[in-house]
């Protein structure tokens, strides 16, 4: 059976230590974030994903859902989970407090997100979509709309939708075909199918609101043509209670590689009423806004199965007995040492290590500068984390989801042949994993995303918001012996990405093919040294506290840290050739 324990000490760590979150106290939501208010909350979150959602996560997953005549059925145990989850107050966390949230920022949230993720990702899609959904109707949304579905959506008691995919339009949402009719009393009809709709329909909660693109009869061709609505299962008196159904149904669920419990609906809208969120035709840059955080959420999915994986993994590397370490028997008392004294299961879970925890502090890194950009006073700092965030939005998005899915897989590696059997659950990870990496956008069109409007914002703006810091950084360090074998590698690798960026850009005005070509090793380049950058900060911090009372805590910092430059980073080696070698030899192969 696998096991889960929440890394609290981790997530103290990024909060206290790396971030420093107490610093903004004065911005507005942060005056709680100190450790005092923080530590019982992480406990509580722990709890809850340790005892009731890691514990439905093997059994759901083998039970899976039942669909019968629109209605989706769950295993035993999720609605109550989710009862648990609601009453807990968790949806609210992060919600305006005009509508009953709590209002703390989504840094603080991070840590929760996280460890639903890791203890039951076919739970988690429910409320994580919630929360999309929430954001694009408080930042797009009339007052009208607002006060009709976010206080039910705050507390839980409603869930969101992102309905979005057809058949024919998935990555090109400019091919949609959903119609919506204006209706004389100011609402709208819609009409249409819509496919893979996580979350589309369950039981878990009383009503679900459904966020629509679709298209006015006076739309223009294309993605220029394309409108945002909102609607729900059941209508909405203006009083805010539950009216009768509305032509909203599912057809049918789609039978999955992973995430059994999640439900990927076939939805049908037959005229269903429906209100306009936003501008006519401007429903895409709805979405957009949306976007980064919703991106960043799927990178945490990935982060998450990362996190379970290796735990597994280092847990059954210390139990499983095969063959004697190669410089002689570290338990010679047993019949054989246990496969963790092996270099190539130690390079295994070294590099799940270093994934998690780098990963853990980008991530949360991210959503600090959202959160500022958001909430900050001061313009430059708001301008500043709005443009680092805008750049490393495809790259922490795809980053932690290519990275989840290679730790699942890695602990499989490290389980041998049990790690493919069922009962040990670590073949559940990989496929749940999977869906991460192709939904919210592809990571092929992350890429595309990276280097077709990112680099080449403002002149290079959002470049500078990460390499402006991270050269500082170095600079800072310049004279320090004790930092020199982080500092020198990342210093290396950071030329590596300027030269392979300018090559992007000098040779992508030429031949577009050669920057398409070369976008996805690009952008794992670029999430390489971000990871760098992470890691010598950890292992600067780690150095000053080496010798306290932590000093085990500190000091695997650093082996990690060490671990990274020496045998993670190098890779950018291998990328930088490849995206120099150019397009030609992808283009020009016959198929
Ligand atoms: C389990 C699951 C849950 C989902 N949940 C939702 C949901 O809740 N709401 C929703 O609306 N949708 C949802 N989706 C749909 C998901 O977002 C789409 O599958 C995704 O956007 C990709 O679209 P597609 O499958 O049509 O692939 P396509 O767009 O057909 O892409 C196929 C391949 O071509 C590549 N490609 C396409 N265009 C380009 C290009 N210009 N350059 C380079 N490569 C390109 C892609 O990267 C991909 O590798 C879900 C899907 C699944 C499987």
């Amino acid at each position: 059976m696998p096991v889960y324990k929440a890394p609290v000490r981790d997530f103290q760590f990024v909060l206290n230590e790396y971030l420093n979150v107490g610093q903004y106290k004065d911005v507005d939501g942060f005056a709680d974030s100190g450790p005092d208010l923080m530590s019982p909350v992480l406990e509580a979150a722990a709890q809850m994903c340790e005892e009731v959602l890691f514990p439905l996560n093997q059994k759901g997953d083998k039970i899976g859902l039942k669909y019968n005549d629109g209605v989706v059925t769950m295993p035993d145990g999720f609605k109550e989970a989710y009862k648990t989850y609601v009453d807990g107050g968790w949806p609210s966390f992060t919600c305006d407090t005009n509508y009953g949230g709590q209002g703390l920022p989504e840094v603080l949230n991070m840590p929760l997100m996280e460890m639903v993720c890791s203890a039951n990702l076919s739970f988690g899609l429910t409320p994580g979509l919630s929360h999309g959904a929430y954001n694009a109707l408080i930042t797009y949304g009339s007052d009208e709309i607002k006060k009709r579905y976010l206080p039910k959506m705050v507390t839980g008691h409603w869930s969101g939708v992102m309905c979005l995919t057809e058949p024919q339009a998935g990555t090109d949402l400019g091919l949609i075909r959903t119609k919506a009719e204006p209706n004389a009393d100011g609402s709208y009809s819609i009409t249409g199918g819509k496919i893979f709709i996580s979350s589309g329909e369950h039981e878990l909660t009383e009503n679900i609101v459904h966020l629509i693109l679709a298209r006015l009869p006076d739309a223009p061709k294309g993605i220029k043509g394309i409108s945002l609505f909102v609607s729900s299962k059941f209508h909405v008196n203006d009083d805010g209670s539950m009216g009768s159904r509305n032509k909203i149904r599912c057809e049918g669920i789609e039978h999955k590689m992973g995430l059994h419990c999640s439900p990927t609906c076939v939805m049908n809208y037959d005229g269903a009423t429906a209100y306009l969120v936003g501008e006519k035709h401007k429903g895409m840059r709805a979405m957009f806004v949306m976007m980064n955080a919703a991106r960043l959420y799927v990178g945490v999915q990935g982060l998450g199965i990362g996190e379970v994986a290796y735990q597994n993994a280092l847990a059954y590397a210390k139990d499983r007995l095969q063959m004697r370490a190669l410089t002689g028997a570290k338990f010679p008392e047993k019949a054989a040492d246990p496969i963790i004294v092996h270099p190539d299961v130690r390079r295994m879970i070294l590099t799940q290590k270093a994934f998690c925890e780098g990963g853990r502090a980008l991530a949360m890194e991210m959503a600090l500068k959202i959160d500022l950009a958001h909430r900050h006073t001061n313009p430059e700092v708001k301008k500043e984390c709005d443009d680092f965030v805008q750049l490393l939005t495809p790259v922490v998005k795809s980053y932690l989801t290519d990275g989840g899915f290679d730790m699942a897989s890695l602990a499989v590696q490290v389980y041998g042949g049990y790690g493919y059997i069922g009962e040990y659950g670590v073949e559940q990870y990989v496929r749940d994993a999977r869906i991460t990496m192709i939904y919210e956008g592809t990571n092929g069109v992350q890429a595309l995303d990276l280097i077709g409007r990112k680099l080449s914002y403002g002149a290079g703006r959002y470049l500078r918001a990460f390499f402006h810091p991270l050269d500082a950084f170095i600079s800072k360090h310049k004279e320090n012996p004790a930092m020199a074998e982080f500092t020198k590698p990342l210093y290396v690798h950071m030329g590596y990405l300027q030269q392979a960026t300018l090559w992007l850009a000098t040779r992508g005005m030429v031949n577009p093919d050669d920057a398409a070509g070369g976008a996805v090793e690009y952008q794992r380049m670029f999430a390489q040294v971000a990871l760098a950058f992470v890691w010598a900060r950890q292992a600067e911090i780690a150095l000053g506290k080496v010798g306290g009372s932590e000093g085990e805590f500190y000091q695997a910092k650093l082996d990690t840290a060490r671990f990274y430059m020496q045998k993670i980073l190098p890779q950018n080696i291998g990328l930088l050739a490849s995206i120099t070698n150019g397009s030609k030899s992808i283009m020009a192969a016959a198929m």
